[in-house]
């Protein structure tokens, strides 16, 4: 099963993708996570990607489709996955199209501007294994302590890209690049809109709903 997830920051895109993985059997890509670790690693493509990160910016096409092209040819990729932020330009479907790669269902993930803002400000990350917590009201996981991860005890750090200066710039560009996908996605079928305003277990059960259909 290949899915596409697709939405503005803050939508819960990973928080979904994580959830459902496992009952899936199929693995979920974000670009963002391939992103961050090569910034982690020090390469030369991640020094290149930090730039428009912190700005708030989407990172260049080509930089992209290459780093996801490398993680699908991987082993752990062939009962299917969940493309969790990718693609976010129409440059970038047009590349996974051209790729040959058959998209099962694409979900768009409906979300209010005020519910992003109050989602992606409260989003907090261990420093050591990744894992994503939140620590504003009404949203999950909500760490145990706001400061350490209840797995591994790291310590939990905001996304530069998550401070409220930087959320503007990536609203903006989310309503200028990505937003059009939904319409070029519409054209193509096998789209699905679940309203991700409402409680995680509602929104799962709905995805469910979705998948049932491919
Ligand atoms: P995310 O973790 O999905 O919120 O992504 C964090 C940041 O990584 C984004 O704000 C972009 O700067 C960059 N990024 C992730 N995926 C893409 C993509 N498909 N195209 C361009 N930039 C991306």
């Amino acid at each position: 099963m290949k899915l596409i997830f697709l939405g503005p920051p803050g939508a819960g895109k990973g928080t979904y993708s994580q959830a459902l993985v496992e009952e899936l059997g199929i693995v979920q890509i974000s670009t963002g996570d391939l992103l961050r670790g090569a910034i982690k690693e020090g390469t030369e493509l991640g020094l290149k990607a930090k730039e428009y990160m912190d700005a708030g910016n989407l990172v260049p096409d080509d930089i992209v489709i290459g780093l996801l092209k490398k993680r699908i040819e991987k082993e752990d990729c062939k009962n299917g996955f969940i493309l969790d932020g990718f693609p976010r330009t129409v440059p970038q479907a047009e590349a996974l199209e051209e790729s040959g790669i058959k998209i099962d269902k694409v979900i768009n993930f409906t979300v209010t501007d005020e519910l992003i803002i109050h989602r992606l400000s409260g989003r907090r990350i261990c420093s050591k294994c990744n894992a994503v917590y939140n620590i504003n009201e009404g949203c999950v996981p909500q760490p145990e302590d706001k400061s350490k991860c209840d797995d591994c005890g790291g310590e939990l750090i905001q996304r530069d890209d998550d401070k409220p200066e930087v959320i503007k710039t990536r609203l903006e560009d989310y309503k200028q690049k990505t937003e059009p996908l939904i319409d070029f996605y519409k054209e193509k079928g096998r789209f699905a809109e679940v309203n991700s305003t409402q409680e995680v277990e509602k929104i799962l059960d709905d995805i469910r709903e979705v998948l049932k259909e491919i």
